[in-house]
């Protein structure tokens, strides 16, 4: 018998199908997760979070919710992480035990960020990470994975040819089409035309910026741009980005070293990034060009440059800080420049706004996005986005990484590539979706969406008390306290008032008011109030809310101890 030197994947059969279930980022912006089936074997695509949205009090992160995925954790091959965004790798030290401690495979700058997470975790075992060559097919039976330079606004960011038994599955991870990337490591074109020669069973593309027309700048408009503002000033420089994006980093250096500026690196995200990515090789720069806040005061301001963080405006972050004038070393001047270098973010311009009114209060000149093209998108455009559909030619086409709204309108362009718009699936996470050459059928939907994580404690807050937390900050609370006779209802003692963010507890006749509610209502002789606490408990709660509804139209959380003596 001689064995076929093919291996099966490269054979894809037309009755083989696939089964994918997205976990996250489809129908939302972050915690991106994909679940990609071959019979009873899994791997993973991303394992992303979220920062909490507005109505997310005082949660920090949102993860995805991977119920669907319990127990099955022996089956799952790999988790392939596609780049260093948190909304890719934020997840992993939250899910990787509960995933059954999978492998984890990544670029050496993904898994380099991913360990600074990890240390931040005490996890029992000893997470298994491994380094991928992207040159280099990666055989995680029964896929085969083979990888492709993804550009984007973090290096070392790859797109994935996952070979399944049932046909090849393309996913672009997160990319643009810089054509004129810094590292020279753009997003590979010419192999996405192979890919779609060799015959792509399903395309997963970037949906992020599909409202944004035509093609996406080079990240080198940038560099261009600090070129032109760097020699005009005579202050003090200071340039605020994302951490994670060390091209941005790179490039606001080379223009502070070609104008005779010594460089200051601020907060804690920034200075470990910074040391990370000249650790591998990402960041370029000496030792001797760098200085620390207290050389501040001996070098003249036209000679400093300060690269940090901030730039969403974020609470306690070095830039607010600087802008409210409550840093103490570093405190700005007129002639200073500050140039926020992101883009802002939906949901954040408020702060992002005050922050820059404050930074023109301190006298600043300030550069943010609305005004000059201090920031590129790490997103390909519509244009782009059209391309990479006409390449590949799939069979079928599922948008990833986008709001609901975003993977309508890429599914529509698709149609423009010539795609059957019953080949283009629209899908959410928790809808699972089986493919073959044959055809696709979308099945009934599981369980999914987001975890709440709250400091130590990963699921156990639910939206009940996210609905408490709300009710809270904008009604405020009252605790009222009774001591009852045991086994009665005559009152020993109260009722008690006690408030926060509320009317304070002071204010004698009001409260005096409110405790009539409770006298009448225990007056009214109802015996089931002596046997059953929570009712008349209930009935406290219920009478004061409309109380205080019906004389101020206010609604704080009330909050009954009924006790006995
Ligand atoms: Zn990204
Ligand atoms: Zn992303």
């Amino acid at each position: 018998m001689t064995l076929s030197r093919k291996p099966p994947f490269a054979v894809p059969s037309a009755t083989e199908s696939i089964r994918i279930l997205p976990l996250g980022g489809l129908g939302e912006i972050g915690l991106n997760m994909m679940v990609v089936e071959y019979r009873d074997k899994i791997l993973i695509i991303d394992c992303g979070l979220m920062f909490p949205e507005s109505n997310m009090m005082g949660i920090d992160y949102a993860i995805p919710d991977v119920i669907a995925l319990a127990d099955r954790g022996s089956d799952i091959v790999g988790l392939i992480l596609t780049h260093g965004h948190e909304d890719h790798i934020g997840a992993v030290p939250f899910l990787l035990e509960r995933l059954g401690n999978p492998p984890v495979f990544g670029t050496p700058l993904t898994l380099g960020l991913l360990q600074g997470k990890l240390e931040e975790h005490d996890l029992e075992k000893q997470p298994d990470l491994r380094l991928i060559d992207p040159a280099v097919r990666l055989p995680l039976p029964p896929f085969e994975v083979e990888f492709f330079r993804a550009a984007h606004s973090i290096v070392d960011g790859v797109g994935l040819a996952i070979r399944t038994p049932a046909g090849l599955v393309v996913h672009t991870g997160d990319f643009k089409l810089d054509p004129s990337p810094l590292d020279g490591q753009g997003t590979d074109l010419e192999r996405l035309r192979q890919l779609g020669d060799e015959g792509t069973l399903l395309l997963f593309s970037d949906s992020t910026n599909v409202e944004s027309p035509g093609h996406t700048p080079s990240e080198r408009e940038v560099g261009k741009m600090f070129a032109e503002i760097f020699p005009r000033c005579r202050g003090w420089i200071m340039v605020a980005a994302f951490a994670s994006n060390i091209h941005r980093i790179q490039q606001a250096i080379d223009a502070a070293r070609a104008n005779n500026r010594r460089i200051l690196i601020t907060g804690r995200s920034m200075q470990m990034v910074c040391r990370v990515g000249r650790e591998l090789g990402y960041l370029h720069f000496p030792d001797h060009a760098l200085i620390g806040l207290d050389d501040l005061g001996s070098l003249p301001r036209d000679r400093v440059f300060i690269i940090t963080t901030g730039s969403q405006g974020e609470f306690r972050s070095v830039l607010t800080r600087v802008a409210l004038g409550e840093h103490r070393q570093l405190r700005l001047e007129k002639g200073d420049v500050v140039i926020l270098s992101s883009k802002f973010i939906p949901g954040n311009e408020k702060s992002i706004h005050h922050t820059i009114n404050n930074l023109f209060r301190r006298g600043a000149e300030v550069y943010y996005q609305t005004i000059h093209p201090v920031h590129v998108s790490g997103h390909a455009g519509r244009d782009d986005l059209l391309e990479v559909i006409s390449l590949v030619r799939p069979r079928f086409f599922v948008p990833v990484h986008g709001e609901y709204r975003h993977l309508v309108q890429h599914a529509r362009l698709a149609g423009k590539a010539g795609l059957a718009p019953e080949n283009t699936l629209v899908i959410e996470n928790g809808q699972p979706l089986t493919v073959s050459w044959e055809g696709c059928r979308l099945e009934e939907s599981v369980h999914s969406g987001r975890t709440l994580v709250d400091g130590k404690g990963v699921g156990d807050l639910g939206f009940d008390q996210l609905r408490d937390r709300r009710q809270l900050a904008h009604h405020g609370m009252v605790v009222v306290q009774i001591v009852l006779e045991a086994g009665g209802t005559r009152i020993l003692n109260g009722p008690q008032f006690h408030t926060r963010g509320f009317i304070p507890q002071e204010e004698k006749e009001y409260y005096d008011l409110a405790g009539e509610v409770i006298r009448d209502l225990l007056a009214e002789g109802n015996a089931d109030f002596i046997d059953d606490r929570d009712l008349l408990r209930e009935e406290i709660r219920r009478r004061l809310q409309r109380f205080f509804n019906r004389t101020l139209q206010k609604r704080p959380m009330v909050l009954p101890l009924v006790l006995e003596k």
